[in-house]
């Protein structure tokens, strides 16, 4: 069966000297992989119609078993040039990438997720080079899988007073609920609760981007929705490239 579908390349391997395999987020069929024979010849049609970061048109043959599937064609639709430009863009682009890589599931279809993947991308173009975007996409990216970080009040009993973040509990809990329940909790100052409670009601990241932090901060903030990731999305270290902005 052939099918047609708007993708776009979540990784890129050498197959042959010539063939590419390439892991792609599709709007209809979820991630799916494909074999692209001759993509590295001169004349190949592959050729300048794909590339991370971009949206193209992906044609490409199922196979019945196995889920390695080859690719017919593809037409790129929408390059996202300011990442050639833009390496601070680039570097948000390379992180969002990778976390969709990591924690989509194969061939499970989720036209939503595919949607949030291209927003997340065109924001990236306009203020990916922004310290604070990464982690106002990341917790976009949380609450659409429905793990944002309850940070207004104590997970447990719901107090509003003393809080620190607990990974495990989902967002910030009381000092009496911590003492209580023996929680690891990490270093949290109310600073730190604002400024990701501001970036969390935030539809858009303009705001976010505008928010002076310090040294500090971002070390704080970085640790923090770091653990956070991790733990709820078994994602791994690429955060650390934060450090560099
Ligand atoms: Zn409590």
């Amino acid at each position: 069966m052939i099918l047609k579908t708007t993708a776009i390349p979540l990784a890129c391997y050498p197959y042959s000297s010539t063939s590419r395999i390439v892991h792609w987020l599709t709007r209809h069929q979820g991630k799916v992989s494909t074999l692209l024979k001759g993509a590295l010849r001169p004349h190949s049609p592959f050729r300048g119609e794909y590339a991370l970061f971009s949206t193209s048109e992906l044609l490409y043959f199922t196979q019945r078993t196995g889920t390695l599937h080859t690719g017919k064609e593809c037409a790129l639709l929408h390059p996202r040039p300011a990442f050639r430009r833009n390496w601070r863009a680039m570097q948000s682009a390379s992180c969002i990438t990778a976390l969709f890589n990591k924690t989509t599931p194969e061939e499970a279809p989720c036209p939503e997720l595919f949607e949030l993947f291209e927003e997340l991308l065109d924001l990236a173009e306009e203020y990916g080079h922004s310290f604070s975007f990464l982690g106002w996409a990341e917790l976009r990216f949380c609450a659409h899988h429905g793990h944002a970080p309850q940070l207004a009040n104590c997970t447990l009993c719901g107090a509003a007073e003393s809080l620190a973040f607990s990974v495990a509990s989902g967002g910030t809990v009381c000092t009496s609920c911590s003492k209580e329940k023996k929680l690891a909790t990490l270093s949290s100052p109310p600073d730190i609760l604002a400024i990701l409670r501001s970036w969390q009601q935030a539809d858009q990241p303009t705001g976010a981007v505008k928010t002076q932090l310090t040294a500090q901060q971002k070390n704080q903030i970085v640790d923090l929705v770091g653990r956070f990731m991790r733990y709820h999305f078994n994602s791994v270290e690429y955060y650390p490239t934060l450090n560099l902005m």
